[in-house]
């Protein structure tokens, strides 16, 4: 079959590859029809995730027509349509049992160099490096599944792979970003970072009730889409100072719910990458970048809340903890729990809340994948989000 392999810094390119096979009774093979690539493929992409190999396939975000079932899986069958959650969860271990799948302590083979670094390892997640268990990706023709019962989405012949595809990720953890954070009808919600995740928190907002969306970002067409289409009140960081704005349109008081959507950015984790050799030495030395996290403890209101949706995997430096607890601050962060959403979330595109495919700006055939990386790494074309038709 062709994928997409990762084969080094800013490499990446297709290649033809052994089919995936079945290789433990509860897998199941698809036949990838959709998939997209995400703002942390491009952490891979520019060589910032320790434990990538040569021929590593990417991509967490897909979808497809499954095409074999090993002998354990009991609810899909040759034939179905499904959606694939990014994490891979065993279903049964104490974390799935409490709904917090991408913490699931059975799924990662290489759980071990995780908890060196964070103490507690979590998930495995598809195509995202052997610290995170080394599955092949669905960037590709095709790619094997476990645990098939657990995490795929059957879904209705009624909608198209684009209304559905973004159900593997951006849209459950945009919209379980503000959920988790408990945001409640009435509240001004502010979100740093008008990306993929930025724009699904935004309209997360508004169906979970906010009254208020205020969106905050340099790059002017995801501030344009975020106005239009998530019907935000929008501050161009590059031109105003966000936090004067955000008092000016709060009455001095702050937002209620402050989203970080930005995370650590491509650039801030390179000093993680000798993990392997030196883990616990490597991360004391990692520093994630996190501007927009400090803007964010500053901008919120007394007592409000934090969600932090985007990515973090090392240290950060000068983090304002006295005013986070001076101001009674409350997190929420991690990983989506993807699974828990799948349904909920179907349930709003099937009634027509929302439709995800507003996000799509380019549509290419896999073996474009290597330029649209490029494309969408350098922001360039008004790219905001690829979808990738294998
Ligand atoms: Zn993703
Ligand atoms: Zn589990």
């Amino acid at each position: 079959m062709k994928a997409l392999c990762w084969h080094g810094k800013e490499k990446v390119q297709i290649d033809t590859v052994p089919d995936p096979a079945i290789q433990d009774p509860g897998d199941i093979i698809l036949k990838v029809t959709s998939t997209a690539i995400c703002g942390s493929d491009l952490h891979l992409y520019d060589g910032y995730v320790p434990t990538m190999q040569k021929g590593d396939i990417l991509g967490h975000e897909f979808m497809g027509e499954v095409v074999d079932t090993g002998a354990g899986v009991r609810t899909l069958e040759k034939g179905d349509r499904v959606v694939v959650p990014f994490p891979i969860a065993c279903g049964h271990c104490f974390f799935c049992a409490h709904d917090q799948f991408s913490l699931c302590d059975e799924s990662n083979p290489n759980k071990s160099m995780l908890d060196k670094m964070y103490g507690h390892g979590g998930a495995a997640l598809f195509g995202y490096s052997h610290l995170f268990g080394g599955f092949a990706g669905g960037q590709a023709e095709y790619v094997r599944v476990p645990y098939a019962d657990v995490g795929p989405l059957k879904v209705p012949d009624s909608l198209s792979d684009e209304q559905v595809l973004f159900l593997s990720d951006i849209f459950p953890t945009g919209y379980g970003a503000v959920e988790e954070a408990g945001v409640k009808p009435g509240d001004t919600v502010a979100v740093w970072g008008c990306g993929p995740v930025g724009q699904f928190a935004i309209q997360g907002a508004w169906l979970l009730g906010a009254e208020r969306v205020i969106a905050i970002d340099r790059v002017p067409e995801r501030l344009e889409l975020a106005r239009t289409k998530g019907r935000a009140e929008i501050i161009d960081a590059s031109k105003e100072r966000v936090m004067d704005r955000l008092n000016e349109l709060t009455g001095n008081r702050g937002p209620d719910l402050c989203v970080d959507a930005v995370g650590m950015e491509a650039h801030g984790v390179g000093t993680v990458d000798a993990v392997v050799d030196r883990v616990k030495q490597a991360v004391m030395l990692g520093t994630d970048r996190a501007h927009a996290l400090r803007e964010v403890v500053q901008a919120c209101r007394k007592g409000g809340r934090v969600a932090v949706a985007g990515v973090y995997a090392g240290l950060i430096d000068k983090f304002p903890f006295g005013a986070a607890f001076g101001k009674g601050l409350t997190f929420t962060m991690g990983q989506c729990h993807a699974h828990k959403y799948l349904r909920p979330l179907l349930q709003r595109i099937q009634n027509g809340e929302i439709d995800p495919s507003f996000l799509i700006t380019h549509r290419l055939p896999l073996d474009e994948a290597p330029a649209a990386y490029k494309t969408f790494r350098d922001k360039e074309d008004g790219c905001i989000k690829v979808v990738l038709k294998p």
